[in-house]
């Protein structure tokens, strides 16, 4: 151990990180605003803004193109950006990482071309019960044009996945798995290794959802050994219109490209195109480029204040919350694993999800109300109208949640 690490200042100054967030000091309907719908998606401190600014100040030029300075100086961000994510998640490699405009295009473009490639009449896909509906509708939609079968892993009813029949759920047919790492709506962290390990041993390839793990903890592809996994930039303190999609380099080499056109060719005539190399064979056209740089802001942005201090501040508003909660009465958890990330879906009395948040929006307190994009899992499995979710982010603080558990009380006299 070095002497930095030695001294290494644990102390967290929520306060002073809170600075960085600019939109946070502001006053809604007449209150402090108290943001905690950070599942939809976080907010964004002061150097990702800067550096999308910056961006268009000093290097806006198209990538991989012109031979001119500040062409190569926007490709040098964009391609370091690259090797940023590929460090954040461990990748071998820097062709692994293709950008996407989020978690959504990421699980699109894997339906779209390994399923293109592999799914033919007959075969099985599956996911789970509490996909977000991007990791299912492009499923579904595949399994419609293939005539494939789309099958699920069943969810019990604390929100956990039921796995002690996913040998059997798989078959010979069975040519992919996509599951979310962290569920946006129960906040259950899936035992993904698990499921991969499960995946390989029948050598079935698995892609993860990791939209809602990306913010909260240490994503390591290789130790996972998944073979495809995306997450959206706007949920790590990111830009929106940003995302990434890593997939392992011997699946992207035999995919044909999602997209046609410039910048994913290596020569075309009249005839016919040769594609480029990875990852431009699946990056088709001009891309974002200043949000894939900012995603690189943003990576800094969590390495500098660290993913364990992050988890460590989210563990503390989640149990304070929790507790605060059961103190009020009458509220009903939903999802209640053992494994959970800082986001609690509930319902208060048997009051309509829609008149708990608007009023606490009149509070100035931001939830969000509805199915979370998971309308199966709320309207079939549990038999839901929706649920009430508040999810915490590192720049949230205990005095929030205490004014939100007040928030609570009042919907409770006024309504229940
Ligand atoms: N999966 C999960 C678990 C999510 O929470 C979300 C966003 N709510 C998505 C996928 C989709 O992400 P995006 O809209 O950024 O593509």
């Amino acid at each position: 151990m070095n002497t930095i690490e030695l001294h290494k200042d644990t102390s967290f100054d929520v306060n002073k990180l809170r600075e960085q967030f600019p939109i946070l000091n502001q006053s809604v309907n007449g209150k402090p605003l108290i943001y905690l719908d950070n599942a939809a998606t976080n907010q964004k401190p002061l150097s990702v803004i800067n550096s999308i600014s910056n961006y268009y100040e000093t290097i806006n030029s198209n990538v991989h193109r012109g031979l001119h300075t500040l062409s190569e100086r926007a490709t040098e961000a964009y391609e370091a950006s690259r090797e940023k994510v590929r460090e954040f998640i461990n990748a071998k490699s820097a062709n692994e990482i293709v950008f996407v405009r989020g978690t959504t295009e990421g699980v699109n473009l894997v339906a779209s071309s390994f399923g293109k490639a592999n799914i033919n009449e007959g075969d099985e896909i599956i996911v789970t019960e509490m996909e977000h509906h991007s990791n299912l509708v492009p499923w579904q939609n595949l399994c419609r044009e293939k005539n494939a079968v789309l099958k699920y892993i069943p969810v019990n009813d604390e929100g956990e996945l039921i796995l002690d029949d996913l040998e059997n759920l798989i078959t010979e047919k069975t040519k992919i798995i996509s599951v979310v790492y962290i569920s946006n709506t129960l906040g259950t962290i899936n035992p993904v290794k698990k499921i991969i390990e499960t995946a390989h041993r029948h050598n079935v390839p698995v892609m993860l959802d990791a939209a809602q793990a990306a913010p909260h903890l240490k994503i390591d592809v290789q130790n996972l050994d998944c073979d495809f996994l995306a997450f959206s930039g706007h949920k790590i303190y990111g830009p929106t219109g940003i995302g990434i999609l890593y997939a392992k380099e011997k699946f992207l080499e035999d995919m044909p490209p999602y997209q046609f056109g410039g910048e994913m060719i290596k020569s075309v005539s009249y005839e016919q195109t040769v594609y480029n190399e990875l990852p431009y064979k699946f990056e088709a056209g001009t891309p974002n480029i200043s949000g894939a740089i900012s995603l690189g802001a943003a990576i800094d942005f969590i390495n500098s204040t660290g993913l364990e201090v992050i988890a460590d501040q989210e563990k503390k508003l989640f149990d304070h919350a929790m507790n605060r909660m059961k103190e009020i009465g009458g509220i009903r958890f939903i999802g209640t694993a053992k494994e959970k990330a800082s986001v609690i879906s509930f319902l208060l009395e048997d009051i309509h999800p829609y008149d708990t948040g608007s009023i606490l929006d009149n509070l100035g307190i931001a939830v969000r109300t509805g199915f979370h994009c998971t309308q199966p899992l709320i309207e079939q499995r549990f038999k839901l109208p929706g649920t009430v979710r508040a999810s915490f982010a590192v720049y949230n603080t205990t005095e929030e949640i205490d004014i939100f558990a007040e928030g609570l009380k009042k919907v409770k006299q006024m309504l229940a």
